[in-house]
């Protein structure tokens, strides 16, 4: 049978089931999949000298015949296999460590090609286990040697040499691949067709046309990239949303009703929001702000226009304790408005509590719901939902919101979307990922924030710590302490939350210590908050459940545990929740590391307060999925990592994709259509 493209891997010659099951894991079943399946990196191997000619160090190929080969063993045993290779110029010598086999293939009079570095051994220059080639069998085209060679990203048992075989073996095929992009875009940005750019990646001809296939794939992944957001934005504009007014009496009243006055920030972005929705089609904001900027006041101005039109807000929490909070906060926020009504729907509400609720809420007696997520999947009836605002959330895919549209009785509307974040992101994020929101930025906090005294603790300073932070109990402080894991299973060496804690209580043994985890029940981890929140405990260990929104202005002392393993995005966020109150504050960072590369990534921390400039340096050290915290899909990452050197790129790509979808549909390029959908980010969900 002859291979296609769509062969299964095993159809090919010299493929058994054992090499199948690794190059699965590769994410290779067919020969098409095994095309597509590029390089990492790539050597220059194609210049060929002669070989009175190289010079050590030198990165070449030689062609010669072999004069001897023999293999003899080493003091230990090992195999040393030996060749003498001559060719007009001269003679060197070659040495191979235990492979002998090769005594079998590599015969006295072949003809074959050497690649490698020559280095000095034993007063003469050698080739060290260099990449040979016979020159007959290399009738075509050589692979390994002579050239610039591919290096693929290996698994245990399959090797950059084997693949170059197999993909060698399909080169014909390459040609029958079907280009998804569409040719005035290739045009315009002057690429590579889709096979030819294979072909390159595999074997390039030379280091140009290697870098312009290249540039052909890192085009074509954003393209795709842009393509998903900017479809995902039209699809959603095809939609009705209820306008709502914005009504200067109330605007004014709720302002009043502060007790501080509003930041410019948030003067701002309160009026970008009401703007939004204030038009007939929905809105999909992110308003973005480092923690403690002042988010939720600027958010509950929205929920309080939308209310007072008589709609309903939808607010949803990553965790049921921040859900209460945000409950308490809207209420408290929202109180001199008699006739606003807010309602908290969770998880552990009783039966009948949560069907009077739910009640309310279809009949629209309730203006204002606040739940965890859980509100999307529960399929909670709603009278007429108008706005959703999600705290902690990045985005929402169509399918999410569709489903909040159809939760809606009476109209067809769907609701507005607001986001609230405190991951800022970095430019280069927010037009590709992020490119089918709008952006809100508090960039200035309410003042009377001071900055936050962080510090790296190596092992040897943790006493003096533990010294340092007693004192700061004593004079009434509270402290909190985070943890990365829950196990015990602490291969890792990563302290576990509940060791911790029982570790703790020995080291402070006049203090009272609480543990917080996301293994506990609802109702025992809230008692914990409270009495952390009321001054019943001193020290709070936490898992990173509290990582998100909680409010005690009395805690002046964030001690991380194994800080390595956090991003600075984490870390940041860790540390914002101290230095609310009017106590200075402080930050510690714990960490056994000794590795330069992670203490110069903590050590940012101590030097920049500033979320955004941390971002980027995340996004540049550790790459999106990490920055995020979402799971987004590799191919996502991978693109971002490609374009983040050069942010030129995504404009001059970003208009290309903008022009593509006002002009064209995209039902009509299936082919690219498949492509755009594994761009696809995904919301997180729990
Ligand atoms: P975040 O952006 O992290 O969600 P919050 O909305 O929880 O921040 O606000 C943090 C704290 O700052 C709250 O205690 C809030 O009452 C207070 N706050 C918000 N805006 C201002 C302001 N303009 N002036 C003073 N305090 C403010
Ligand atoms: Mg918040």
């Amino acid at each position: 049978m002859p291979i296609t493209l769509d062969s299964t891997i095993t159809d090919l010659p010299g493929v058994g089931d054992s090499y199948a099951q690794k190059l699965e894991k590769l994410g290779v079943n067919t020969a098409r999949d095994l095309l597509l399946y590029f390089p990492r990196r790539w050597e220059d191997f194609s210049h060929v000298t002669k070989i009175s000619d190289v010079k050590a160090g030198e990165q070449v190929s030689v062609k010669g015949v072999i004069f001897d080969i023999g293999t003899k063993r080493s003091k230990r045993g090992m195999p040393v296999t030996e060749a003498v290779i001559t060719d007009d110029s001269g003679s060197a010598k070659a040495v191979w460590f235990n492979q002998p086999y090769l005594e079998g293939s590599l015969k006295k009079g072949d003809e074959i090609y050497l690649a490698g570095k020559m280095e000095w051994g034993f007063g003469q220059l050698n080739f060290v286990s260099p990449a040979y080639e016979k020159a007959k069998e290399a009738e075509d085209e050589l692979r390994h040697t002579g050239r610039i060679v591919p290096i693929y990203p290996e698994t245990a048992g399959v090797t950059s040499k084997w693949i170059r075989t197999k993909v060698g073996g399909l080169t014909k095929l390459i040609y029958n691949l079907k280009d998804h992009l569409p040719d005035n875009v290739k045009k315009r940005h002057d690429l590579l067709d889709l096979s030819a750019a294979v072909r390159t990646m595999h074997f390039p001809e030379s280091i140009d046309e290697l870098k312009k296939a290249q540039k052909r794939f890192l085009y074509d992944d954003l393209f795709c990239l842009l393509l998903s957001v900017l479809a995902n934005k039209k699809e959603l504009e095809k939609n009705k949303a209820i306008t709502i007014k914005y009504n200067e009496a109330v605007g004014k009243k709720f302002v009043d009703s502060l007790p501080y006055d509003l930041t410019n920030a948030q003067r701002k972005a309160a009026w970008e929001i009401l703007k939004d929705i204030a038009r007939p089609i929905p809105a999909n904001r992110l308003l973005e702000g480092d923690v403690g900027s002042g988010k939720t006041v600027v958010a509950a101005m929205a929920a309080l226009m939308t209310a007072n039109a008589g709609y309903q807000v939808a607010i949803l929490a990553p965790t049921e304790i921040l859900a209460r909070q945000h409950y308490e906060s809207f209420k408290s926020l929202l109180s001199s408005f008699k006739d606003i009504e807010v309602v908290l729907l969770t998880g552990s509400m009783t039966g009948k509590e949560k069907e009077d609720a739910l009640l309310k809420i279809k009949n629209g007696d309730v203006q204002i719901v606040v739940g965890t997520h859980a509100i999307l999947s529960e399929n909670v009836e709603f009278w007429t939902l108008a706005l959703v605002i999600v705290d902690e959330q990045h985005r929402f895919g169509v399918a999410q919101r569709m489903k909040l549209k159809k939760a809606n009785g009476e109209t067809d509307a769907m609701p507005h979307f607001l986001s609230m974040s405190a991951t800022p992101i970095p430019r280069t994020l927010a037009i590709t990922v992020f490119g089918d929101l709008t952006l809100s930025v508090l960039d200035e906090m309410p003042p009377g924030r001071e900055k936050v005294d962080t510090h790296i603790v190596p092992p040897a300073k943790r006493t003096e710590g533990y010294r340092f932070i007693d004192q700061r109990i004593e004079e009434g402080r509270q402290v909190f302490v985070i943890c990365p894991l829950i196990s015990a299973s602490d291969k890792l060496g990563v302290k576990s939350v509940v060791e911790e804690a029982d570790n703790l209580k020995k080291v402070f043994s006049k203090r009272k210590v609480g543990l917080l985890h996301g293994k506990l029940k609802p109702a025992e981890k809230e008692k914990v908050m409270n009495d952390f929140k009321e001054g019943k405990l001193d020290i709070l260990v936490s898992t990173s459940v509290i990582e998100v929104g909680v409010d005690v202005p009395n805690a002046s002392i964030m001690v991380i545990e194994g800080a390595d393993r956090f991003g600075l995005a984490s870390l940041h966020q860790f540390r914002g929740r101290v230095g609310r109150g009017k106590h200075k504050s402080y930050c510690f960072l714990f960490t056994d590391s000794k590795n330069e590369k992670t203490l110069e990534r903590l050590n940012a921390l101590s030097l920049l307060n500033n979320g955004f400039e941390l971002a980027e340096k995340d996004l540049e050290l550790r790459g999106p999925g990490e920055l995020l915290g979402v799971k987004q899909s590799g191919k996502i990452d991978s693109t971002m990592m490609r374009v983040l050197s050069d942010p030129l790129i995504i404009k001059e790509v970003r208009e290309t994709a903008e022009k593509f979808i006002v002009k064209e549909n995209l039902d009509d390029y299936p082919k690219l259509k498949e492509k755009v959908a594994e761009f696809e980010v995904a919301a997180k969900l729990e």
